[in-house]
């Protein structure tokens, strides 16, 4: 890639937790070592969502940001990246950096050291100081169904890790605590993944071998009996008070 053509700075606004999956995603695209999917866990795609990349630095101020939360920007570009290395920084509420702050920013995020990338998030980008949105490119992020796919409660049906451990996921599930509506959301974005990946599969046949081929494919045939108790489950959504409860059945009986 030419990093003259890329803008190594840019601006992304929208809901804080949209931005998060979106530029997870965007960081998964860049680093992942297979062709990276939605759902991918492989060993960077991992290191990425659980926050622990080495090439990628997210810093999050507790209220305003300090100069001492940039410290670790200044001290990691000292370091010159090899030729195809990259390096991200993501800071998240931008528009909580101050002038003094920026100030101290702007001739990095202007031009900063080959391979190092700024990623500026904020959902106020009337609050971003002028100096600082001047020097980004701006992407506004919109809201899409598929953004739920990350839920911390979902992963447990996605990743094969996650998926036998009921344990973790009893305590992810008291932590989260879903009220009905969040568990039907999450129920339909679950189910329209399993659609969506069963219809790119027919998608792949041109004739009745494909087909017959596709029939006889493991994945293919657990993709269908999921998607079919994912559907049964959407008739029977959970009654007030019985979300825990649907989601501890959900997972017991979800088709291994
Ligand atoms: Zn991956």
């Amino acid at each position: 890639m030419n990093r003259q053509t890329t803008n190594p700075t840019r601006l992304f606004v929208g809901d804080e937790q949209k931005l998060d999956v979106t530029i997870t995603k965007q960081l998964q695209k860049k680093f992942c070592k297979q062709s990276f999917e939605d759902d991918c866990f492989c060993n960077e795609c991992r290191k990425i969502k659980n926050g622990q990349h080495q090439s990628i630095i997210w810093i999050e101020p507790e209220k305003k940001y300090l100069l001492d939360d940039l410290t670790v920007i200044f001290k990691t570009i000292r370091f010159q990246l090899e030729q195809n290395q990259s390096f991200f920084f993501i800071l998240k509420k931008a528009h909580h950096l101050s002038p003094v702050c920026a100030n101290k920013l702007l001739k990095t995020l202007e031009e900063p050291p080959p391979g190092y990338t700024f990623f500026l998030l904020t959902n106020n980008e009337q609050a971003i100081l002028p100096t600082i949105r001047s020097r980004c490119s701006i992407n506004h992020i919109k809201r899409s169904s598929s953004s739920l796919l990350l839920h911390p409660l979902l992963t447990f049906f996605i990743d094969p890790q996650k998926k036998q451990d009921p344990f973790l996921f009893d305590q992810e599930l008291k932590k989260q605590k879903p009220t009905e509506q969040e568990t039907v959301d999450l129920l339909e974005d679950l189910t329209n993944s399993i659609q969506k990946r069963l219809q790119q599969s027919y998608g792949t046949c041109y004739n009745a071998n494909d087909l017959e081929r596709l029939a006889h494919d493991k994945k293919h045939s657990h993709q269908k009996k999921t998607l079919d108790f994912l559907l049964e489950q959407t008739r029977k959504p959970p009654q007030p008070g019985s979300s825990s409860l649907f989601w501890k059945n959900l997972f017991i009986n979800y088709p291994k």
